[in-house]
């Protein structure tokens, strides 16, 4: 076993962890521990006693009955890449982090239907490559591809760059396995395109964020591949016309696959931070845009784009790096602002038709509470989801994180579009959540792990 054992468990529960999974799979060393014990944001950290590493369903399934047996809470974990607090322990009860990182396994592509099962702890990046190997694409993307894990966009039902086209993770997942609390293993992977026998069991455990079960392995539902790709940033002089373009280029360009915005402070950071001169003008925001398709997308895009009047304030990029470029600013983005501070982190989604009054409303908001601190806000402008981030306050200090969840409630939004609710929104669930919806929740909850063992305070916070 690695390292020293604590002192509040016994040793017979740890020589049982490891008798299932392996004495080098249940690690108790501090230094190793830690980095599964904060954030990639830094705002979320706590203690555990064990990171625990199942091989399979089966492992994780003994794993699961020796801590309902010892009351020991789980805090599943895939890559720790969420920013909402979900993946990382908190409280002092005892608890261990249950990692996905050896549910690595990939399966054959299957070409007819164009799927395939993958061990939860595959990395995003890697369901891509597989999916591109056998004339397919992931049909999901985003910047934490090379760490975030199936496993994990499953339990948050990740959207990311190509969610407008494509969906979030839920369109693509056709079946899962999962180890309930109890340690049932529960294993729906024939990926049959119509299937209502009885109630949908992995669409009930995507979304929920390790409350409900252990998710082992995904069965995902690839899209086709659109060999030919175009990408443009476009600058424009406020919200408003940013989201009268991502409206004409949605209904008027079938291929487009991303529609993303970015805002003033954030043109700034990148403008400041990136050695390369920036493509276009610095603006109250760009448009950044990505077509797809099996042949040049290009001549309907420019058509549209002409049409709104976009000329010079433009960069249109065809060539592989020349818009890796292009979509580097948009990349670059998260890592700029974490290296100027722990940010409140707020993902947020309104109607199209709203975005521009809540943001206009929500800098107001920013400025009131305090004129050092600093707003950015960029994200999914084709699905109306964008993040906002706001350094400036104590990183355990909700007031401002309450301010902008209201705003978004008054103008009918969500306050998770894709990260999940974690234990960052749990309190502020009811805002955008009915009584009867929370009480559906918590019977749910009650039903599958009646002793708040699996992820406990994450969603919903206890009662
Ligand atoms: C730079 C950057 C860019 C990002 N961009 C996007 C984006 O565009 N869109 C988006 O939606 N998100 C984005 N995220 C957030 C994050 O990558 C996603 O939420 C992703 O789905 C998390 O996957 P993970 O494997 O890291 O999960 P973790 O962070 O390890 O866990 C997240 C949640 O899922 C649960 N969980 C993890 N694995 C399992 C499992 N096997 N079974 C049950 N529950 C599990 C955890 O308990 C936790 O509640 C971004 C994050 C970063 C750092």
């Amino acid at each position: 076993m690695a390292g020293a054992v604590q002192d509040n468990m016994t040793e017979g529960f740890m020589s049982g962890l490891a008798h299932y999974v392996g004495d080098d799979n249940v690690i108790v060393a501090p230094d190793v521990r830690a980095s599964y014990e904060t954030d990639w944001t830094r705002r979320w950290h706590g203690r555990c006693i064990a990171v625990v590493r199942p091989a399979d369903a089966a492992q994780a399934s003994e794993v699961l009955q020796m801590c309902g047996d010892r009351g020991v809470r789980i805090v599943p974990q895939g890559g720790n890449t969420g920013l909402v607090g979900g993946a990382t322990p908190r409280g002092s009860a005892p608890q261990i982090v249950l990692s996905s990182a050896r549910l690595t396994k990939i399966g054959d592509v299957d070409r007819g239907a164009g799927q395939v099962t993958v061990g939860a702890g595959v990395t995003v990046a890697a369901l891509q490559r597989t999916a591109r190997t056998c004339g397919f694409e992931a049909g999901l993307d985003l910047g934490a591809r090379d760490t975030a894990t199936v496993g994990g966009v499953a339990a948050c039902d990740a959207g990311g760059l190509q969610a407008m086209r494509y969906g979030t993770a839920r369109r693509r997942i056709v079946g899962l396995e999962a180890v309930l609390a109890d340690g049932t293993i529960v294993r729906r992977l024939a990926g049959l395109p119509k299937d209502n026998a009885g109630y949908n069991v992995p669409a009930l455990l995507v979304g929920s964020e390790g409350t409900l079960g252990f998710i082992t392995q995904v069965r995902w539902s690839c899209v086709s591949r659109k060999e030919a790709r175009v990408v443009v940033l476009i600058a424009v002089e406020s919200v408003s016309e940013a989201v009268a373009m991502a409206t004409s280029l949605r209904w008027g360009v079938p291929s487009v696959e991303m529609i993303e915005l970015l805002t003033e402070t954030g043109i700034r950071l990148l403008g400041d931070r990136l050695s390369a001169p920036l493509p276009v003008p610095p603006a109250p925001a760009w448009v950044l845009v990505e077509c797809a398709d099996s042949v040049d997308p290009s001549e309907r895009l420019i058509e549209v784009l002409s049409d709104l009047g976009v000329g010079e304030r433009s960069a249109f990029a065809v060539d592989a790096s020349s818009r890796r470029r292009l979509l580097r600013l948009r990349e670059a983005l998260p890592e700029l602002i974490t290296q100027d501070g722990i940010s409140h982190k707020l993902d947020v989604g309104v109607p199209l038709d709203s975005l521009s009054a809540f943001y206009d409303e929500l800098r107001q908001l920013v400025r009131e509470r305090s004129p050092s601190h600093r707003l950015i806000v960029f994200g999914h402008l084709g699905d109306g989801n964008v993040h906002v981030n706001i350094l400036g306050p104590d990183p355990d200090d909700e007031a401002v994180d309450a301010a902008v969840f209201e705003l978004v409630a008054e103008h009918g939004g969500t306050i998770s579009a894709e990260h999940g609710v974690g234990v960052l929104k749990a309190r502020f669930l009811p805002l955008v959540r009915s009584a009867g919806e929370l009480r559906m929740m918590r019977l749910i909850k009650q039903a599958l792990d009646p002793a708040s063992i699996l992820n406990p305070n994450v969603v919903l916070e206890e009662e």
